[in-house]
């Protein structure tokens, strides 16, 4: 069962130097006919389509899908699983790919949540990057964004970027406070292997900001954008009341969603739950729906203790935590039945917190959350 739908655009104009996401050039016709994939595969999912209550259209770069195809894609959508009136319908957009008209249209089609990739508002880390667009590109384009009538908008900011200082970031996220979108998305940088940056900034690099430099640049996220009245309610994730992102929350209360595309994830609910992805090329992806197979990469049916183990760590990335009551309810056995005394070690180092039945990671349980994650598998 699903309620959700991610869709993943694997396409991009030209590939970022840190990027380790499933996307590449197009080549001619692939962005004009790959809707008509999309389609085709929800119409051979098998699995029980509930109502959608959002939609994620992520990449690569979304926004280089032209208006008409997102619109045609959702009247399609909503024939095959019905997309709920409230829907949340978000487009990731490259601010080097779009325009007041664009924009325009892209709301007329549909989507009524943007999501802007600036990661920097500072021209030398955007070169250093490989971005497309400039500081000023970002800030035209969340301009346009507004004038086209977009009210929930998020901005992704990447911190601890190669020769960064924390003035630096602090001056980054004053930019990104006076612009006042409703949503900021804040990671800091991981140099992947297979990527340029490898080779630039290999682990010795004395430009790579060191640990303690880069757990300042997110205390000082937290405080900064918690003086400016942002909630931050998932660990790289802030928002406005009411203007939390409603898909992204689904994954971590483990809603249902199903990945349409190259790569894309996909989780059913059923019974414990079953994890699978797409195939990663464009060709291997074509070939999985046109021969009608659907492929299912790396499909994985939890057991009871995956689904606990998931429960907590995903659960616990939202600064609302986890209901012990509602953990009972679904597993039909206590947390400390399963876990003994880990909750109650991790609450003595000040990385847990109990509040009535409500368990949930502290400040700086969201700081050290990987470690605090690796005690619960
Ligand atoms: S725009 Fe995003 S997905 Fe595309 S190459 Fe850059 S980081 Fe990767």
């Amino acid at each position: 069962m699903f309620n959700r739908l991610y869709i993943h655009v694997p396409f991009c104009i030209e590939k970022c130097h840190y990027c380790a996401f499933i996307s590449r050039t197009p080549q001619k016709n692939e962005i004009d006919e790959y809707p008509a994939l999309l389609l085709r595969e929800l119409q051979l999912s098998p699995h029980d389509i509930r109502p959608l209550a959002s939609i994620y259209f992520g990449g690569g770069t979304p926004s280089l899908l032209k208006p008409k195809q997102l619109a045609t894609l959702l009247e399609g959508i909503d024939t095959l699983a019905t997309i709920q009136a409230d829907a949340e319908i978000t487009l990731e957009a490259n601010p080097g790919t779009v325009d007041l008209n664009s924009l325009k249209e892209f709301r007329n089609a549909g989507i009524n949540r943007i999501s802007l990739g600036i990661q920097s508002f500072d021209d030398r880390f955007l070169n250093r990057l490989g971005r497309i667009h400039s500081a000023q590109q970002s800030r035209q384009a969340f301009q346009d964004i507004r004038e086209a009538g977009f009210n929930n908008v998020s901005i992704d900011l990447i911190h601890s970027l190669p020769g960064q200082d924390l003035d630096q970031w602090r001056t980054e996220l004053q930019h990104a406070i006076e612009l006042c979108p409703e949503h900021i998305s804040i990671y800091g940088l991981t140099v992947e292997e297979g990527t340029p940056f490898a080779h630039i900034y290999p682990s010795n690099s004395p430009e790579l900001v060191d640990e303690d430099i880069s757990a300042d640049m997110f205390e000082l996220a937290d405080e900064l954008l918690a003086a400016a009245g942002f909630d931050h309610y998932e660990i790289a994730n802030y928002a406005r009341p009411g203007f939390s992102s409603q898909h992204n929350s689904g994954y971590w209360k483990r809603d249902g969603y199903r990945g349409l595309g190259v790569a894309a994830h996909s989780f059913m609910r059923d019974e414990y739950g079953v994890r699978f992805s797409n195939p990663d090329s464009l060709t291997h992806y074509q070939h999985s729906v046109l021969s009608g197979l659907l492929e299912r990469i790396d499909e994985h049916r939890l057991t009871e203790s995956d689904a606990v183990a998931e429960y907590l760590f995903l659960g616990l990335r939202l600064s609302e935590g986890i209901s012990l009551t509602a953990f009972e309810g679904e597993f039909g056995k206590s947390l400390e039945s399963v876990y003994g005394s880990v909750p109650s070690d991790l609450i003595s180092l000040g990385l847990l917190q109990h509040n009535g039945s409500v368990l949930s990671l502290t400040g700086r349980g969201m700081l050290l959350s990987n470690q605090v994650f690796s005690r619960f598998l």
